[in-house]
This record gives structure tokens, C-alpha cells and sequence, in this order.
């Protein structure tokens, strides 16, 4: 029936406290990254359902003022028949497989969905790698706007078929939560098959209304716990952290039914459907976001305790605090900082290259600017060019 199961204990969570804040006053989003799972496509069934693609372009397409990028799953749901399989494979190479046969008929689906409403779409497919690279993470960005500033919907999925792991999002519920970043939406809608988060299973009691209002993912993760179908790996577990990830970005997260007509209007109107799942206060800035996804880093600095917590405490990173200096890397490059029992505590935009640094590394400011023969002012590496790593998220 649908894909989370309840705790039967609930008491840490205080599910009515959440309950009780406002969601009236859901703003009317202008950018949504709206996410539709295989379940959702399927209506449920083993293969796409159209009349669901089509009731989501008439919903998108309703309302000209709201920009939206849809991520939508559904490549190996839509291509595991043509190869013979009964039920969606487990290995690896046949899910690639069928991915590369049911993205085309995904994509067909969609724009003959979309063409009945006079808009294009765009197939957009993604790896972590994209986002990896700042050129590539910009030039992505820049694309996407192209196409929103032309009308067009981008229809995003995970590259499946030459994902491997070092470069797999590995679900589109993060995925969605990593393209709303890269657009900046001002809102996640995270559509699946119950109605949002509820504080007990609402299949014992059709009359239990969602939870409306959450100030935080965290609030509601002691709530679930996932039982993923065999064709839709996003259950409630990983809409809560594509929420969080979502949260920690500054955007807010609808969870709401795609199983119901009427949803997604509702939610571009701003209405309180599903469940709302507040931002941070703090959110990261989008150079934060663009650090904390990044791989395979030029280098590092291992730094001293000192060093951990002039940096925690958001004072720059300095050069007495640095221990050793590990790859080579320029000036301006993003590097890692990693305490002395070798856990990444931070990655900032370096000021030195590894040389100057490997001359530096120890000293006091009053020493090191007589080093290199020049005034270069004591930081290593500012705040404002720091993301901090979340000990709790790994984020
Ligand atoms: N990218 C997968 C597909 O299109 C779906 C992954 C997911 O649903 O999380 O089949």
C-alpha cells in the first residue's frame, strides 16, 4: 500500500508540539523542484500509468507564474520488462540496463504529456560529478536557467546506467533535494503514496491526518522507519533526509500524496496539503552548498585541536594551527581540513598554495609574513570561504 511503517513509540518526537505550529502560512512558491517516485508513475502497477503524467502537466502547466523542475523516477521501472525481467532487477548491470531502456519511454511519456499543454521538456540527467566540479556545477546551473527562462520543464533523473558508486546520488529523493539547490528553488515537494508524515500508521486509522507543520526533518525522523517497495527505493527514510539536506540549503519540504488529484496545484498555491518541513534558520549559501558536494579534493591541511575550534568558533583558519600539508594545490583551491585524528572538520577556499604553506605551517603571523617576503594578512582561510562539516549529518 504505501512504503513507511510507523514506530509504535513515539514519546521523544512530540508529535503534537509539531503538530501545533502554523501551516497556514505556507508562502506561494515561484521556483519548485516538484519529485514523483515509481510508485507515484505507476500508479502503483509494473509500468508507467499516463494518466498520471498527464495529470501532473495539467497541474504544472495550470499555473504559468511558478517555475518547476521535475525529478522523476521511473527509468528502470519503464525498461525492466523489455528485457525480460518479471520484477525490477537487484544487480547492478541490469538495473543500468533497464534504466537505459526506460528513460527513453519516461521521456516520451513526458513530453507527450507536456506537448498536450503546449510546453516542452527537457531531459536532464545527473551524477554527483556535476555537481563536483565548480565549472560544471555553474555550467549545470547556468542550463537549467536557459531552459526555465525559455517555459521549458527539465525533467530530471539520476544518470543510471553510468552511475557507479563514487559518483551515485543513489536516490531521487536527494537528488531532488541537490537539484533544488543548484536552481535555488524556494520549495521541495517530495511526492509519495500516503498523504505526508503521520504519528502512526495510518492504515489502522483512515480518519489520522498528516502531520502539517514541522520546524525541522530531525523533529519528524523519530516517527519512520523505512520499508522501501521493491520499486521505489525513496521511502519516508530518505524524504527525511533529502528534507534535512533541503533544510540545511534554506528551502523548506512539502511531503505530500501523488496519488491524489488536486495535490500539487494545492501545494503551488501554497495551500497547507501534506506535510511542511521548515528550513534552517541558518541555511548554507550556495558557494557553501557548492563545498559541501564536493569529491576528490587537491588537498588538505591536518590542523592541531587549537586549530578545530578557532575554526568551529567561525575565526579563520590560521597558519600556527597547521600540522601538515598534504597534495598540491594553487591558491584559491578548495582543500580540507582534517583534525589531527584525520576526520574532516572543514573545507575552505585556500589563500596560500601547498609550497608556501609547507613553509608556513606553525608559525605565528608575525614570522611567517617575514618568510615570504611579503604582507599577506594571517588567514589561511577566511569564514566566509569555510564550510563547516556537520559532525551529526557528515554534511
Ligand atoms: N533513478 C531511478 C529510476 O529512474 C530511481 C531512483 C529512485 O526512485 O530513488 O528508476
Amino acid at each position: 500500500m504505501h512504503d513507511i511503517a510507523i514506530r509504535r513509540t513515539y514519546a521523544k518526537a512530540e508529535p503534537a508540539e509539531a503538530a501545533r505550529a502554523p501551516d497556514a502560512s505556507r508562502p506561494r512558491p515561484k521556483r519548485v523542484v516538484l519529485k514523483l517516485g515509481s510508485r507515484t508513475l505507476t500508479a502503483g502497477s509494473s509500468e508507467l500509468c499516463e494518466e498520471r503524467f498527464v495529470r501532473v502537466a495539467a497541474a504544472v502547466a495550470s499555473d504559468p507564474d511558478v517555475e518547476v523542475v521535475i525529478v522523476s523516477s521511473g527509468a528502470v521501472a519503464a525498461g525492466f520488462r523489455a528485457l525480460g525481467f518479471g520484477t525490477p532487477p537487484e544487480a547492478v548491470r541490469d538495473r543500468q540496463a533497464a534504466a537505459a531502456v526506460g528513460q527513453t519511454r519516461l521521456m516520451s511519456t513526458w513530453e507527450a504529456a507536456f506537448r498536450d499543454r503546449g510546453r516542452d521538456v527537457a531531459q536532464v540527467l545527473l551524477t554527483n560529478d556535476c555537481l563536483s566540479d565548480r565549472r560544471r556545477y555553474i555550467s549545470v546551473r547556468d542550463a537549467f536557467s536557459a531552459l526555465l527562462d525559455r517555459g521549458v520543464v527539465p525533467i530530471v533523473n539520476e544518470n543510471d546506467t553510468v552511475s557507479v558508486d563514487e559518483i551515485m546520488v543513489g536516490d531521487n529523493d536527494n537528488l531532488a533535494a541537490i537539484t533544488a539547490a543548484l536552481v535555488d528553488a524556494d520549495l521541495l515537494v517530495l511526492l509519495t503514496d500516503v498523504a505526508g508524515v503521520f504519528t502512526s500508521d495510518p492504515r489502522l486509522d483512515p480518519d489520522l491526518e498528516p502531520i502539517p507543520f514541522a520546524r525541522s526533518a530531525a523533529e519528524l525522523r523519530e516517527l519512520c522507519f523505512e520499508k522501501a517497495s521493491a520499486e521505489s527505493i525513496g521511502g519516508m527514510v530518505t524524504k527525511l533526509e533529502a528534507a534535512e539536506r533541503a533544510g540545511s540549503y534554506g528551502i523548506p519540504t512539502v511531503i505530500a500524496s501523488g496519488d491524489e488529484a488536486g495535490t500539487i496545484e494545492a501545494v503551488l498555491r501554497g495551500e497547507g496539503v501534506g506535510t511542511y518541513i521548515a528550513p534552517a534558520d541558518q541555511p548554507l549559501r550556495a558557494r557553501q552548498h557548492w563545498m559541501a558536494v564536493q569529491r576528490g579534493l587537491a588537498g588538505g591541511l591536518v590542523v592541531d585541536d587549537g586549530a578545530v575550534s578557532a575554526i568551529r568558533g567561525r575565526a579563520s583558519l590560521l597558519p600556527r594551527g597547521i600540522v601538515e600539508v598534504v597534495g598540491r594545490f594553487r591558491k584559491g583551491d578548495l582543500v580540507s581540513v582534517v583534525d589531527l585524528r584525520g576526520v574532516e572538520q572543514a573545507r575552505g577556499i585556500v589563500r596560500f598554495d601547498d609550497r608556501e604553506l609547507e613553509r608556513i605551517r606553525g608559525l605565528h603571523s608575525r614570522d611567517f609574513e617575514q618568510v615570504l617576503g611579503r604582507e599577506v594578512g594571517a588567514a589561511v582561510m577566511r569564514p566566509d570561504r569555510m564550510f563547516i562539516i556537520d559532525e551529526e549529518k557528515g554534511l
